[in-house]
């Protein structure tokens, strides 16, 4: 009678590993991404060496829903003339999630993304818009809640840009 009991009282008690954080964290709360600007050293700290560039060291996050938009060492870091993209309503909210990029053609930090969308695991395009030298591009936005722009690409492009700035990042 004795071992059963003690079984049963043990089996009460430990816990196997991870379940307790399954049972606490409820299954639409993603992991808590970090923005650009809460690392002291920038782009240097989301940022590592392979062969002759710099690729994301983290998992690229949408800021707001945590959805997955890029993995680790996908993106080339690249820095490149601003493009305007400012977020249609520029709530307050907005504006902390999605950090406004300087009047071009000053510089911006970019996660390159090439050769085809294929290389995300989640996002999502605007429609078609001209841009101020006439190109036709569309804009970056997540794929799940719809936040952005998170950066842009020419229409029929192979080459797709995040903003550093606009991007969480799983560290
Ligand atoms: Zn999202």
């Amino acid at each position: 009678m004795s071992e059963p009991s003690a079984s049963s009282s043990e089996s009460g008690q430990q816990i196997p590993p991870g379940v307790m954080e399954a049972l606490l964290r409820p299954s639409n709360v993603r992991p808590v991404s970090r923005s650009l600007a809460s690392f002291s050293g920038g782009v240097t700290d989301v940022s590592m060496p392979e062969a002759d560039f710099l690729l994301n060291k983290w998992d690229l996050l949408c800021p707001r829903c945590g959805s997955l938009i890029l993995r680790t060492g996908v993106g080339k870091l690249v820095e490149k003339p601003s493009v305007q993209m400012e977020p249609a309503t520029r709530s307050p909210t907005l504006i902390a999630l999605l950090p406004s990029l300087p009047e071009p053609p000053a510089l911006v930090s970019w996660w390159l993304v090439a050769p085809s969308p294929m290389e995300f695991e989640n996002i999502g395009f605007s429609k078609s818009l001209s841009s101020g030298d006439g190109a036709q591009m569309k804009l970056l936005i997540c794929a799940e809640c719809d936040l952005g722009p998170l950066g842009w690409s020419e229409v029929g492009g192979s080459e797709f840009w995040l903003a550093c700035s606009r991007v969480g990042y799983r560290a």
